[in-house]
């Protein structure tokens, strides 16, 4: 009899974008002639670099001839890639990284997902509350916490971000193993300082623990001040792995590409406590479960670092970030109170009621989709993400009928919009 790992029956289904996706079809089937405009999407809307897409060309030109054509390439990535990446995010910001540190792959979400393999089963996990779901899931699934109750599931540690915290939560008065930061952070656009990173460097150093730090949008931060990286935080080297991700930075979300960068001096331990390099394991990994990513997508992400590169990436997450500005903008003049938006394209919105009270005033007195900020997590609840992944027309429209229907203003006639892009 092939027998079920039980783990996958305590996970609890998310129905959030199910859930937002039926509320939106049911709006639709009543007001067929309502333009809807989604601010819901964790999705980029732009086309990929111009730079991207000749140097991809290029590539797939290559794999047309045999003297040119590549087959296997190195799972760990190409060395042009992996040299760049080392160079570029983080020599060029004075966190030293090595290109055999730098892992490429096609996505952080596998990467998140999948560095919990190399843990063992009883260690102490700590995670934000408001939280990206993968690094939940994918412990649940290895059996690493009870049952779901009361909203959260037992045997995790949850740190509690909160108006009062600014969405950034210390570190915890109880010892744990391993700790998940993202920041800027999906969903609240909250970002952490260096002094901030600071803290969990010098816990993770004093308990033996290792951080798990997502900078998927890093391209996103203005602040000069704030960090980008986890290794530009003195120390962090020894315990902490970064993930990167070209996804939201450059519009790889349906080209995927991305990368892991694990220090060859960062420690783990055995049941005996003796320490060995994280590196060989995460190392051993990848070759025995992945084949690497495709070379014209390694050549694709390459680009972004040659020539114009640079400044054709920074033009896209400029046009996103103008649209945060606006967003946050608008709803701070209203008198809600956000978070995010000025490094993080998500602006997290003080809702003052219920996530899916709001989310249906939008629906039906604007036409506008949210993200119910309960979908994240119990602290979540009582908020609202908004993207800033969409065009400025659209956002201008979305925020004018947001504005008439939170002044308790009829909702917006139809037909005066242009029409939703997705
Ligand atoms: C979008 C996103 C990623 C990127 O995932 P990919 O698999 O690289 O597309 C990673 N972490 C967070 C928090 C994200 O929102």
């Amino acid at each position: 009899m092939i027998r079920l790992n039980e783990n996958y029956l305590k996970l609890k289904s998310s129905y959030l974008f199910a859930d937002i996706a039926k509320r939106v079809a049911a709006f639709q089937q009543q007001y067929p002639d309502r333009e809807i405009i989604k601010l819901g999407i964790g999705d980029v809307t732009r086309a990929l670099p111009k730079v991207c897409i000749k140097a991809f060309h290029k590539a797939v030109d290559e794999m047309a001839n045999d003297a040119t054509f590549r087959g296997y390439g190195p799972d760990q990535g190409y060395g042009f890639l992996r040299e760049k990446v080392a160079e570029h995010d983080f020599g060029a910001r004075g966190a030293g990284i090595d290109a055999d540190e730098v892992f490429i792959s096609d996505g952080a979400k596998c990467d998140t997902g999948n560095f919990q393999e190399l843990f063992s089963n009883d260690i102490t996990i700590a995670l934000p509350d408001p939280v990206y779901p993968v690094y939940v899931d994918t412990n649940v699934m290895a059996g690493r916490t009870e049952n779901f109750t009361n909203g959260r599931y037992q045997g995790l540690v949850y740190l509690d971000g909160t108006k009062a915290n600014g969405f950034v939560p210390g570190v915890p008065d109880v010892h744990v193993d391993l700790v998940y930061l993202c920041y800027p952070n999906n969903p609240t656009g909250a970002v952490a300082t260096k002094a901030q990173l600071g803290q969990w460097v010098d816990y993770a150093r004093r308990e033996k623990a290792l951080i798990l730090f997502d900078a998927a949008y890093a391209a996103f931060i203005r602040d000069e001040s704030l960090p980008q990286s986890i290794f530009e935080i003195e120390g962090a080297r020894e315990v902490a792995v970064e993930f990167r991700s070209y996804s939201k930075t450059a519009g790889f979300t349906g080209t995927r590409c991305a990368y892991t960068v694990v220090p060859k001096n960062c420690m783990i331990y055995d049941a005996a406590g003796k320490a060995h390099p994280l590196h060989q394991f995460w190392n051993r990994r990848h070759t025995t479960k992945f084949n690497g990513v495709s070379y014209p997508v390694q050549r694709a992400a390459e680009a972004i670092y040659l020539g114009d590169g640079p400044r054709q990436v920074r033009e896209i997450t400029n046009f996103y970030m103008s649209n945060a500005t606006m967003i946050r903008g608008r709803l701070t003049e209203l008198g809600y109170a956000c978070t995010g938006g000025t490094n993080a394209p998500y602006i997290w919105i003080d809702a003052k009621m219920d996530s899916w009270e709001f989310f249906d005033l939008l629906l039906h007195g604007a036409g506008v989709v949210c993200t119910p900020g309960a979908g994240f997590g119990k602290c979540g609840e009582g908020y609202v993400r908004i993207s800033a992944f969409n065009n400025p027309k659209q956002v201008s429209v979305a925020l004018d009928r947001i504005a008439g229907a939170l002044r308790g203003h009829a909702p917006q006639p139809a037909g005066d919009a242009t029409p939703s892009v997705n």
